[in-house]
């Protein structure tokens, strides 16, 4: 046997072991059906092909490895953003099990959400005998103090009705009368999750606002969006409000909800934005939104309840992060300190420093529509190209709004907007029109892999680093950060193809 008690092989070397090696060549051959490897391998190469790529990319009835999420994942991570929230969601156990497991996997935290855990029965009749007995389970057994009700694929088929499925389970007693249930409806099978997202910051707001009588102070809202590096991003934004001197309340804010200590305390809320606030925060001067495409529904809420709005799209470097603090500097009537500027001095040097390595880089970035754009403004003020922008959940208005960005740099001009494209679809576009780097998320390995163009992860989720959401991308020192992890990358593939001795070494230099 490879391994024993005395000598446990972790997978990697275990699976090169005869044994299995053998087991995985009768595996192919019972797949390959016989075919051969040459015809295996001559199907592989036309995959990369301009013919097949048009093919591909004429494809409709079919999605592969789309780069989203379904809404009830958003809606789960906006209710993790607020005081002792639970997530309740209506819907099969398996659904929610992959929330939690996706957002685990990310944060590399626990993350709490239950379902009603309908199945066949509920599915035919309806699932308010679910909703009725799991609210009474998860307030008697979680102690929480609001919990927050969106919906899978399978209660939304069937039409449950969350507004009067929650009357009913009030009206048993499942929950007190006064206590707080949010909800909203997440169909799976349209948008995604920053549709999820949006819909669920609307129905906590509309759950508190509604009806209540507004008495406009000088504050503002500021709703982060989905956003995997919340972590290290909403406590960068909180400092630089805070440096600024700003009132102002996060609505939705998951940063310490999924990086809780290990302290010998186990943890099932921590942190979030306090259910007080989210009430006092109707008064608020305006409501600002740093992803617009997560957020259309919400503002246009706000905005109907007399908040001025504004939105950005992920502030990453040093333009963006300008528009959002003169922005928040206008509302606020707080001045940029003299110590932003300095922050915002550093980054453009460090940016100048490096300027050489990065000029003309070609890049593929995918991911939410929000950080495909960011993305695309940063590595253009950096002087490198977005060639191929991708998002899944982008839509023809995300891409008519990307389109006079890009064409409004030289280094846009080469750029092509993918909006509902997949990453099969990206896979035919890097082998056909090839870049230097593609910026998106662990799915983005097996890009890496198939075609050889290195992978940047800046995106939620990965599964496959540790602890990247725990820095921030946003603000100035987040444009640092994001600078220096394009560098990295520039100088550890120089290295790896200029480190052969004597063939190669000529540019293997220990100064860059
Ligand atoms: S797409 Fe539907 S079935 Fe799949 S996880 Fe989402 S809610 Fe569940």
């Amino acid at each position: 046997m490879p391994q024993s008690a005395e000598r446990i092989l972790d997978h990697a070397p275990l699976f090169r072991e005869p044994e299995y090696q053998e087991m995985f060549a009768r595996k192919k051959a019972t797949l390959d059906c016989g075919v051969g490897d040459a015809a295996i391998a001559e199907q592989g190469e036309h995959t990369k092909s301009w013919e097949y790529r048009e093919k591909n990319l004429a494809r409709e009835a079919l999605v592969v490895n789309p780069a989203k999420a379904c809404q009830p994942l958003g809606a789960v991570f906006a209710a993790a953003g607020f005081e002792k929230t639970l997530s309740f969601v209506h819907g099969s156990q398996g659904c929610v099990a992959y929330y939690r497991s996706h957002l685990s996997r990310h944060f590399k935290e626990p993350c709490s959400a239950v379902s009603s855990s309908m199945t066949e029965d509920a599915a035919v009749f309806g699932g308010l005998t679910n909703m009725v007995d799991g609210l009474a389970n998860a307030y008697s057994l979680y102690g929480p103090k609001m919990i927050a009700v969106s919906t899978t694929c399978m209660a939304e088929v069937i039409g449950d009705d969350l507004h009067s499925f929650i009357q009913t389970a009030k009206d048993k007693d499942s929950v007190p009368r006064e206590f707080d249930v949010p909800f909203a409806h997440t169909p799976a099978f349209v948008g995604s999750h920053v549709d999820g997202y949006d819909v669920m910051i609307k129905g906590v707001l509309e759950n508190f606002w509604k009806g209540a009588e507004r008495k406009p102070n000088g504050k503002i809202n500021i709703i982060p969006g989905f956003d995997g590096f919340c972590v290290g991003n909403n406590r960068e934004l909180k400092r630089l409000l805070d440096v600024m001197g700003v009132d102002y309340t996060l609505l939705s804010d998951a940063s310490d909800q999924f990086d809780t200590p290990s302290d010998g305390q186990f943890r099932m809320f921590d942190g979030g934005t306090k259910i007080d606030d989210v009430k006092a925060a109707l008064d608020a001067k305006a409501t600002i939104s740093l992803q617009y495409w997560n957020t259309r529904k919400t503002l246009d809420y706000a905005n109907s309840l007399g908040h001025e709005t504004a939105s950005f799209h992920y502030p990453i470097g040093v333009r963006a992060t300008d528009e959002l603090l003169m922005k928040i500097s206008e509302l606020s009537g707080k001045a940029i300190p003299e110590s932003l500027r300095l922050e915002r001095g550093r980054l453009i040097d460090a940016m100048a420093d490096s300027q050489s390595w990065l000029h003309g880089k070609k890049y593929a970035i995918y991911g939410d529509p929000d950080f495909v754009s960011a993305m695309a403004r940063f590595v253009m003020e950096t002087g490198g190209e977005p060639i191929h922008c991708l998002a899944t959940n982008g839509t023809k208005h995300w891409e008519e709004e990307l389109a006079p960005v890009l064409a409004a740099s030289p280094f846009g001009k080469d750029a092509k907007i993918w909006a509902g494209k997949d990453l099969w679809h990206l896979r035919s576009l890097l082998f056909t029109e090839p870049v230097d780097m593609v910026i998106g998320n662990s799915y983005g390995k097996y890009l890496e892999r198939d075609t050889g163009t290195p992978l940047l992860r800046l995106t939620f989720p990965i599964f496959d680093r540790h602890h990247h959401h725990r820095f921030p991308l946003w603000g100035y020192q987040g444009g640092l950060r994001v600078l220096t992890t394009i560098l990295d990358k520039v100088f550890d593939k120089l290295d790896a193809d200029t480190i052969a001795p004597g063939k190669t070494d000529y540019s293997y230099d220990l100064t860059r």
